[in-house]
């Protein structure tokens, strides 16, 4: 049954990051489109900003007060994610950015005491980046179990060597989470480890950032194809045990996904303002505005009914992994994946094609959000993975309920 999310806990917390959002983030955002997306040109304004996020106990909301964030909930943050979402510049302003959200957890839950001092502390502290790099550019990224890099044990270190890419945000990483080749022989989902690579080791090379859409991108908005190339680290840089890196992966997976859909939802909900806005006010005739239009009009409606539809399973998905695990939730988890990368799709279009040529330009945010995630459909496991996922589950549950029915069990 549909649970909403109490959210009395975090209704000042959202009304004061709705301020930030509105008041300091959107008008960063001109600046940020004209140089192409490029991070860097905006980066002292918004170091500023996340100074104040900190003094107003903002900062990192979704990790445990001990470590200096606001300890929320999964459906608590949830709800702030949507939030920060309206701003492509939200998440990092408030310490949450993929994907360094993921590698805090990671190193939180499976770190030696030594790593999250080194790695944890100045990552939850916003000092510093990191990135992760699993995709390889020759092997299906889809199928994970194709990895190749590979890791060889010499005496008190790795060897890594392999050829990774799209991995978002390592220019200006200082530390990299890899998932490499520890043991080809064993078990095909014991084969693969996690790995922390400090990013100035002399064998972590970055070869490029790969321009996406025709935009390169720099820093946290960038995707970099990375060479390992007798990349020499020591044996304790393992995170968690050898041959778990999927076991560590499958820990993030619920979280993770929750995270990134409701992130979607608020850069949903934002183009959707947008186009409402210029329903309403562009004319095109002296006595009618588009939204007076009835096409417009089911635009808008249908446009509306996805997001509240794709709001309402992520919030079911993340109350049910908050009550009952994950392994409950797993329909869920592989579901919103799709739904809501197709509904921002579907979203950003609709209003790129009410705002007519200004909605291809720089001039609104619209064209920037729809260049960059058009790849949400294909990254975080690609939509269709998800599907034949999501059918074989309930297709196994069909023949189990079946077959407990021949056997006169029910
Ligand atoms: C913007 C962006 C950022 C990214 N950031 C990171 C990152 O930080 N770190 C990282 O490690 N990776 C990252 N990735 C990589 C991403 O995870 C992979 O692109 C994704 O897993 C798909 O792998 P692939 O590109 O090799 O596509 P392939 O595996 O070659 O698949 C290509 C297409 O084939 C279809 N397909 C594949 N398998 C199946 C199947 N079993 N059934 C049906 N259809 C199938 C799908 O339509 C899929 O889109 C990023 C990608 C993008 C685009």
């Amino acid at each position: 049954m549909l649970q909403l999310p109490d959210q009395s806990r975090v209704q000042k917390t959202l009304e004061s990051i709705k301020n930030i959002v509105e008041q300091k983030l959107f008008p960063l955002e001109p600046e940020f489109l004209k140089a192409g997306g490029c991070f860097k040109k905006i980066g002292p304004e918004l170091y500023e900003i996340r100074r104040q996020v900190k003094k107003e106990n903002l900062w990192a909301p979704f990790f445990s007060k001990e470590w200096g964030g606001m300890g929320l909930s999964l459906t608590e943050f949830a709800l702030v994610s949507e939030g920060l979402g309206r701003s492509p510049l939200g998440h990092f302003t408030f310490g949450c950015q993929a994907p360094d959200v993921g590698n805090m957890e990671l190193i939180h839950q499976f770190g030696t005491e030594q790593q999250k001092q080194t790695y944890l502390l100045p990552l939850a502290q916003g000092e510093i980046r990191s990135c992760f790099a699993m995709t390889e550019k020759d092997n299906s990224g889809a199928n994970p179990t194709q990895l190749q890099s590979y890791a060889e044990q010499k005496g008190d270190h790795f060897e890594i060597n392999g050829h990774k890419w799209f991995t978002s945000g390592a220019e200006g990483s200082s530390f990299c989470i890899a998932m490499i080749l520890t043991n080809k022989e064993a078990n095909i989902r014991e084969r693969a480890s996690m790995i922390l690579v400090p990013c100035e080791n002399p064998g972590f090379i970055i070869k490029r950032n790969i321009p996406v859409m025709g935009h390169v991108g720099s820093e946290m908005m960038s995707h970099a194809e990375v060479e390992f190339k007798n990349c020499k680290v020591p044996v304790e840089n393992l995170l968690g045990g050898q041959g778990q890196g999927f076991l560590l992966a499958q820990e993030r997976l619920g979280p993770g996904r929750v995270h990134h859909c409701m992130r979607w939802i608020g850069l949903a909900t934002r183009a959707f303002d947008l186009m409402c806005e210029r329903a309403v006010n562009r004319q095109i005739k002296p006595d009618q505005s588009l939204g007076q239009n009835p096409l417009i009009q089911t635009w808008i409606a249908e446009c509306k009914a996805e997001i509240e539809a794709s709001r309402l399973m992520v919030l079911q998905t993340a109350h049910i992994i908050e009550n009952h695990g994950q392994k409950e939730a797993k329909a869920y988890i592989s579901m919103i994946k799709f739904k809501c990368a197709q509904m921002l799709q579907q979203v950003l279009d609709k209003a790129i094609q009410v705002h007519g040529a200004m909605g291809v330009s720089d001039d609104t945010v619209l064209a920037y959000l729809y260049r960059e995630e058009r790849a949400s459909r294909i990254y975080d496991g690609p939509d269709e993975v998800h599907k034949i996922s999501l059918a074989k589950h309930i297709l196994r549950q069909r023949n189990s309920n079946k077959s407990t029915k021949e056997k006169g069990l029910s």
